[in-house]
C-alpha cells in the first residue's frame, strides 16, 4: 500500500523541470516520488524540441544519441519576409531532440539516482495547512492514495494542479505564447539552421521552422495576445508564406503539437509554505523566445537538490532555492526577460508601423540595438537606412552575424 510509504519529497511533474527535481533530490539523498499524469511519459509532445547547446552545456547533460535529430550550427531571422539575418554567434547553436525520446531519459536518470518514479499517478487535491501542503490524494492504480510528503515540488506545467490548489494567480494575456506546431516533411532539404519569423502577420510572437533532419521539421508558431484558431491560423501562415511555402504543404503532417507557454519574466525559484515551484510551473523560460527546456531541468534540479539538503538542517527551510536558482541560472534568464520586456514595449508602441515593430525586433533579437536606440523609437530611419544601421552594427560587433535581403 502506497499510503503506507512515506517519502519526504512529492514531486508532481515529470517533464524536464520534475525529473531534474526528482534527480537533484535522491542524489541528495532524499526519499523521493516523482508522478505524472501522463500513461507515457514525454506523450504528447508540446514543444518545438530545440535545446540551445549554451545552455546545455550549464548542465551535468548528455543528450543520448538515440534522442538528437538534429544539430543547428547557426539561427537564421527572416524579418518581415524581406530581411535574412544569419546568426552563428555560440548562443544561437542549437540541437533538435526528440522529446518523447529526452523526457523518458530524463526520467530514468531520476530513477536511477533512487527516485520513485510512477506514470498514470495523478494530483488530485491537497489538504492544506495555511500554505504548507500537509496531504495529498493522488489517482493511482485506479484507487486514490493519500500521501504526506515533508516538500512539494510543483513542476506540473503552466498549469499547474498545485498552483491552483494554492490559488496562485494566473498569468496575465501578455504572459503566455499560445503554441501550434506541425511536424512536417519537406518538399526539398530544409537549410541546417533553426528560422525565426519575425514579421506584422504573427506580431508579438515570431514563427519557426526546427529542422529534425534533412526533410523532416517543426513548422510553428507562438502567438501572444490572439484569440483565433491556431490550427487554422498555422495552416494559412504555411501555404501563404512566401519562404515556408517553398518547402512545405500542409498535406504532410506527421503530428500536430499544441500547448501553452509560459513567458511572463524570470521571478527566480517561487517558494509557497513547503511547495517548491519549478519549470513552466514558475515561468522560469527564457522569456523572449519561450524557451524553457533546459532552464527548466536546471531550475527543477536546484529546487531537488534545495528541498534535499533542508532536511539535514533542522527542518525544511527552502529559501535558498530562490538565491540558488539566481545565481545558477539567473543571469541568462534576466537577459531573456529584458529582452522580453522590450520587445512587449515595441510592439505596443502606436507611433511603429508594424514593419518597423518587425524590423527593430529582429534587431534586438540580435543585440543589435542600443539603449539609446530604444529611446529614440519615435523617430525611425527608413528601412534602407535601417538596414544600413544594422550592417554596421554586425560589422562593429565582432561576431559573425550577416545581413542581407531576401
Ligand atoms: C508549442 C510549444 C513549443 C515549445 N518549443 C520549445 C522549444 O523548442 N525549446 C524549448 O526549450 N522549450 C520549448 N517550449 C517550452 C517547453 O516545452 C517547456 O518550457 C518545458 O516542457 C517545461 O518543462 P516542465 O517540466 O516545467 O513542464 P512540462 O514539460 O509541461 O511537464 C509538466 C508535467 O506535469 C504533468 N502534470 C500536470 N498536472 C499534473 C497532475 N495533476 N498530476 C501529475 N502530473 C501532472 C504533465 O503531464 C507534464 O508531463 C515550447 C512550448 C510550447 C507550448
Amino acid at each position: 500500500m502506497v499510503s503506507e510509504l512515506e517519502f519526504d519529497v512529492l514531486v508532481v511533474g515529470a517533464g524536464p523541470a520534475g525529473s531534474g527535481a526528482g534527480k537533484g533530490a535522491a542524489e541528495n539523498g532524499a526519499r523521493t516520488l516523482v508522478i505524472d499524469r501522463k500513461k507515457e511519459i514525454g506523450t504528447p509532445v508540446q514543444c518545438g524540441e530545440v535545446v540551445g547547446l549554451s545552455l546545455l552545456e550549464m548542465t551535468d547533460l548528455k543528450i543520448p544519441p538515440s534522442a538528437i535529430c538534429g544539430r543547428q550550427n547557426f539561427t537564421r531571422f527572416v524579418v518581415s519576409r524581406k530581411f535574412v539575418v544569419d546568426n552563428r554567434s555560440p548562443y544561437w547553436r542549437s540541437a533538435t531532440v526528440e522529446r518523447k525520446v529526452f523526457d523518458k531519459h530524463l526520467a530514468m536518470q531520476a530513477a536511477l539516482s533512487g527516485a520513485s518514479v510512477q506514470a498514470d499517478c495523478r494530483l488530485m487535491s491537497a489538504e492544506l495547512d495555511g500554505d504548507d501542503v500537509r496531504s495529498v490524494v493522488l489517482r493511482w492504480r485506479g484507487k486514490d492514495v493519500k500521501v504526506e510528503p515533508k516538500v512539494v515540488i510543483a513542476a506540473d506545467g503552466v498549469h499547474s494542479t498545485m498552483g491552483a490548489i494554492q490559488s496562485r494567480p494566473p498569468l496575465e494575456k501578455d504572459g503566455i505564447a499560445r503554441g501550434i506546431e506541425f511536424e512536417m516533411v519537406s518538399k526539398k532539404r530544409v537549410p541546417p539552421c533553426m528560422q525565426i519569423f519575425i514579421e506584422p502577420e504573427i506580431g508579438l510572437g515570431y514563427g519557426w521552422i526546427i529542422p529534425k533532419g534533412p526533410y523532416r521539421a517543426n513548422v510553428g508558431l507562438g502567438l501572444v495576445g490572439r484569440s483565433e484558431s491556431r490550427r487554422d491560423f498555422l495552416t494559412d501562415w504555411i501555404s501563404e508564406h512566401p519562404v515556408v511555402s517553398q518547402y512545405f504543404d500542409p498535406d504532410k503532417i506527421l503530428e500536430v503539437k499544441a500547448g501553452d507557454a509560459p513567458v511572463p519574466g524570470f521571478d527566480g525559484g517561487p517558494v509557497v509554505g513547503n511547495v517548491l515551484y519549478a519549470g513552466d510551473a514558475a515561468g522560469q523560460t527564457l522569456a523572449f523566445v519561450g524557451e524553457g527546456i533546459m532552464p527548466s531541468y536546471i531550475c527543477g534540479k536546484v529546487a531537488g537538490r534545495v528541498a534535499a539538503l533542508s532536511f539535514r538542517n533542522k527542518g525544511p527551510d527552502l529559501r535558498a532555492y530562490d538565491d540558488e536558482v539566481r545565481s545558477e541560472i539567473g543571469e541568462e534568464m534576466a537577459l531573456g526577460s529584458d529582452l522580453r520586456d522590450a520587445l512587449v514595449l515595441i510592439w505596443s508602441l502606436p507611433e511603429l508601423s508594424d514593419d518597423e515593430r518587425s524590423m527593430v525586433s529582429g534587431m534586438l533579437m540580435n543585440e543589435l540595438l542600443t539603449e539609446d536606440d530604444m529611446s529614440m523609437l519615435g523617430s525611425l530611419p527608413d528601412e534602407k537606412g535601417m538596414l544600413a544601421i544594422a550592417k554596421q552594427r554586425a560589422k562593429g560587433s565582432g561576431r559573425p552575424i550577416s545581413i542581407r535581403r531576401l
